[in-house]
């Protein structure tokens, strides 16, 4: 099959490339991510990603428009659906760019992480394909997260340490450094 594959980094993209190639999908990867902030992590996750095709032997199309007032925009509206939100402006876009460009459906790497809302994805994914009148191809690919993890140490890919949006990076450092604090 001929397949679009929506690549949110690097590290994530290592074992769904594999998987997919190895049973004879012919692939391209789209980098498509404005949830990445600030901006050097995302011009970082870009090039991690730029890299790793390079590496697996795969085309990689960019987009490297860094809307972050939109996607702050967006995601305000409502904070507790923020992820709901992500997922589909990702999702939409990849539909998009696969159907016009005859691709036979597209994918995404984010169903290869047990820290992402797997089932939230699989959802949206399933009603763009409906919106966008192409198909998305699913696979849970989450029984090769280890194996990701190994290829992409073994590959010497910048690892991220927060899932990409400056909510996610709050969450991640911002409990730690409070306990720290003295004041
Ligand atoms: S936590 Fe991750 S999936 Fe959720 S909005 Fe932020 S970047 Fe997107």
């Amino acid at each position: 099959m001929r397949l679009l594959l929506h690549v949110c980094c690097g590290p994530c993209a290592a074992y769904p490339v594999a998987a997919l190639k190895a049973v004879g999908h012919e692939l391209t990867g789209f980098f498509y991510n404005p949830n990445i902030h600030p901006y050097e992590e995302f011009a970082k996750r870009l090039e991690t990603s730029r890299e790793f095709a390079a590496k697996a032997g795969i085309e990689l199309i960019v987009d490297a428009t860094y809307a972050l007032e939109d996607f702050l925009s967006g995601a305000m509206q409502d904070l507790s659906k923020r992820c709901e939100y992500c997922y589909s402006i990702r999702l939409r876009k990849a539909a998009i760019m696969a159907r016009e460009n005859n691709y036979e459906a597209f994918s995404t790497t984010l169903l290869v992480s047990p820290y992402q809302k797997h089932e939230m994805i699989r959802g949206i994914g399933e009603q763009v394909a409906k919106a966008e009148q192409i198909p998305f191809f699913y696979v849970d690919f989450r029984e090769g997260w280890n194996e990701g993890v190994r290829m992409s140490k073994e590959w010497e890919l910048y690892r991220q340490p927060y899932c990409g949006c400056i909510f996610s990076e709050k969450e991640r450092y911002y409990r730690v450094r409070k306990e720290k604090s003295t004041c």
